[in-house]
C-alpha cells in the first residue's frame, strides 16, 4: 500500500507574493504536482496534504527566529497554490484524501501521520512539494527512520535554493535509499 504526501505547496511558499516563496522553481512544478495528485487519488491510494501552520507571534516556535511569518492559520497564504487548491476542494470528501496541519518541517513531527499510515498497512510514501531541502527532506528522513520505502518525484519538488535542491535529491537516493524519479 502506498501513500502520496503533498508537502506545503501553498501560496506563501510558491506565489511571487508569498511570504516565504520558492518563486519560479516552485511555480514550475505545479503541472506535475497536479497530475500526480489526480493520478494517486484516482488510483485509490491514500493522499495526504500535510500543510505547515503557524500562529501569529508564536514566540516559542523555533522558526520565528529563522523565517518571516508564513502559512499563518486562517490566512489565504495557507491556501494550496494554483490548481492544486481546486483539486483538493473537488476531492476532499473522498475517504482516501486527508488534510493535516503540521507545525514542523517533517510531516511526521507532532502529527498522527504515522498512525494513519500504519492502520492502512502503508509501507511506501511518495513525496512531492516544497522545499526539497527543508520540509520534503525532513519528512523523508523521518520516513526512512520509521522504515518506510520512499519515492521522490524530482519534477514535483522544488526549492529557492538550487544547490540545496540538488544536494537533497542525491541524499534521498544515496543515504535514504529512495527512488528518485
Ligand atoms: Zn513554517
Amino acid at each position: 500500500m502506498k501513500a502520496f504526501i503533498n508537502i506545503d505547496y501553498t501560496y506563501d511558499f510558491v506565489a511571487d507574493a508569498g511570504a516565504l516563496t520558492c518563486g519560479e522553481p516552485g511555480q514550475a512544478i505545479e503541472g506535475k504536482i497536479v497530475e500526480l495528485t489526480k493520478e494517486f487519488i484516482a488510483n485509490g491510494d491514500y493522499v495526504v496534504f500535510a500543510i505547515d501552520v503557524h500562529d501569529q507571534g508564536d514566540e516559542y516556535h523555533p522558526e520565528t527566529k529563522l523565517f518571516p511569518p508564513h502559512n499563518l492559520r486562517g490566512t489565504a497564504g495557507r491556501d494550496l497554490y494554483g490548481v492544486l487548491q481546486e483539486v483538493y476542494e473537488e476531492n476532499k470528501q473522498l475517504e482516501n484524501v486527508a488534510y493535516m496541519d503540521k507545525t514542523r518541517y517533517s510531516a511526521f513531527a507532532g502529527t498522527d501521520l504515522e498512525i494513519k499510515l500504519r492502520e492502512r498497512g502503508i509501507t511506501e510514501v511518495h513525496l512531492v512539494g516544497v522545499c526539497t531541502d527543508i520540509c520534503v527532506l525532513h519528512t523523508a528522513v523521518d520516513a526512512y527512520n520509521k522504515g518506510f520505502k520512499i519515492v521522490v518525484y524530482k519534477d514535483a519538488v522544488a526549492s529557492f535554493n538550487l544547490a540545496g535542491h540538488e544536494w537533497a535529491l542525491g541524499h534521498f537516493e544515496q543515504s535514504l535509499g529512495a527512488t528518485v524519479k
